[in-house]
């Protein structure tokens, strides 16, 4: 999945210029505020080469389980069912990690003895389930809201047995989902928001880290990326609606991106 970053240097530069006496650029300059295609991958940071030729680390204002949630809204925008319910099941994953490491780091357990329990969990989804469920128990006094029973069967028959679901079966999963990761987070980011951010900075730096070693920049920007997850926890906005709003944007990369490979190929022919 894509999505669009700017450069940093480049946005700066712009401002200095539109603040300054100097005369507009002519038509046909390259634009200082064109934005990147990144891949997504797992990290918060990204390299983002411009076309005069700066390199930075942006952030992006998404975790790990709010990516995952995001590739697959776009599978559902692609007509990949099966693939869409494989990300949500692996985003609600990826959150129950958040919610329980947010937890275990508010009730003071020193940071190198979490990484090393999780270590011994970390392969190991059942493993996993059962530290939430009694984390999520302990600290908030309540059992926590799990996949129903009909949305866990779609899900192993989905991952496991190859069965394609509908569309308005991924929605629907995808809609469960979205409701149990923005109910926690909420309450995670509004009880505990110290223990949160710790989890989020520990990835962050990791991921800044490799950029770095690969001869990257650092940067302090963060680049806004729209998600479901946000959506539903800042405006409460269904999966529906955010299926909607995405969809002209996600067209629009896709067309640009198909002439791009035409216009190659073209190109190519005629050498
Ligand atoms: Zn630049």
């Amino acid at each position: 999945m894509q999505v669009y970053l700017s450069c940093p240097e480049c946005v700066d530069e712009q401002a200095r210029h539109e603040k300054s006496s100097e005369s507009p650029d002519p038509i046909n300059t390259q634009k200082r505020l064109s934005p990147y295609p990144i891949q997504l991958t797992n990290e918060v940071s990204y390299e983002v080469k411009c076309v005069f030729g700066h390199s930075s680390a942006v952030f992006i204002n998404l975790f790990k389980h709010e990516i995952l949630f995001e590739i697959g809204v776009h599978s559902i925008l692609d007509g990949y069912y099966r693939e869409a319910i494989t990300s949500f099941a692996a985003s609600l994953e990826r959150f129950y990690e958040f919610a329980s490491r947010s937890i275990a780091l508010h009730h003071r357990l020193p940071n190198d003895e979490e990484v090393k329990c999780w270590k011994d969990i970390a392969s190991q989804s059942e493993r996993q389930l059962g530290a939430y469920i009694y984390l999520h128990a302990i600290h908030f006094k309540k059992q926590p809201k799990l996949l129903s029973n009909p949305q866990a069967a779609l899900r192993n028959s989905s991952v496991h047995k190859g069965q394609i679901p509908t569309r308005d079966e991924a929605v629907a999963f995808g809609e469960e989902v979205l409701s149990i990761i923005s109910e926690t987070s909420l309450k995670i980011w509004q009880t505990i928001p110290e223990a949160a951010h710790k989890v989020v900075s520990n990835h962050a730096e990791m991921s800044v880290k490799k950029i770095i070693e690969a001869g990257g920049v650092q940067s302090n920007t963060t680049n806004c990326v729209d998600s479901a997850v946000h959506g539903k926890i800042h405006d409460e906005r269904p999966l529906k609606e955010h299926l909607e709003r995405t969809i002209l944007r996600h067209s629009r990369n896709k067309v640009d991106k198909h002439k791009k490979i035409i216009g190659e190929f073209e190109a190519k022919r005629h050498t």
